[in-house]
């Protein structure tokens, strides 16, 4: 039975008191890579990632962590006055209820963006958050994990970031751009891993052939050399 609006109970807020996310730390740097790049921007990083990325630098966030209210975690990245948020892991959409600190961030007015693996699916993330989305190179030891359906639900405004360790991963990259027209759903990143790939080889691979592809280095290994907090 349809019940009239007068009748009707509420809708229950999706922000439910004691809705809790596992965290490994919220902090307040600039943002080293992506569209963003070089914005002040608040981390909110979730613990837990079902991948093992070989050349992963943030297995600190593997295990650990703590549990933190939603509407804690929204009081914290409030106190550093930046209107920037990125919501990244781990693999944060490993936990379910991260779809619903997006959309709080995304209601409080950031501008929110989502850095994720390409293996879970990404197609109830509110379409307000920026998704910077992995597809994962041979080299990762993870790219069966690639979930190549979250393409459909990729938007204009989201990225696609490769992650290249190799000449195999770059020839690899180079295919899966053509073959999903990658460039024409999305801004699409390659970025070098560290110490595998000289970042001047990949510059003049891409420059070679053309590629319709942005790269870019990690702003924060640069400046802070990948220590946690920044
Ligand atoms: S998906 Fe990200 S956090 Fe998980 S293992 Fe790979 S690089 Fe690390």
């Amino acid at each position: 039975m349809v019940g009239s609006s007068e009748t009707m109970a509420p809708e229950a807020p999706t922000s439910a008191v004691g809705e809790r996310l596992r965290i490994t730390e919220i902090f307040h740097s600039i943002q080293g890579e992506a569209d963003a790049i070089g914005w002040r921007t608040v981390f909110v990083r979730l613990t837990g990632c079902p991948l093992r990325c070989v050349w992963c630098d943030t297995e600190y966030a593997f295990h650990g962590g703590g549990w933190r209210d939603i509407d804690d975690i929204l009081v914290e990245v409030a106190s550093h006055g930046a209107p920037r948020v990125c919501v990244t892991g781990g693999e944060p959409l490993a936990q379910k209820r991260c779809l619903i600190l997006l959309q709080r961030l995304c209601d409080a007015g950031y501008r929110v963006s989502l850095e994720t693996s390409g293996a879970l699916d990404v197609s109830a993330v509110d379409p307000r958050v920026h998704k910077v989305m992995d597809l994962k190179a041979p080299d990762s030891g993870e790219s069966a994990r690639n979930l190549w359906s979250n393409l459909e639900h990729l938007l204009p405004h989201d990225q696609v970031k490769v992650v290249i360790a190799s000449r195999a991963d770059y020839e690899w990259a180079r295919g899966v751009v053509a073959e999903h027209a990658l460039d024409r759903r999305c801004m699409v990143l390659f970025s070098p891993v560290w110490g595998k790939v000289q970042p001047r080889e990949l510059a003049e691979w891409i420059i070679e052939d053309k590629l319709p592809v942005r790269f870019q280095l990690q702003l924060h290994k640069l400046l802070w050399d990948d220590a946690a907090g920044h």
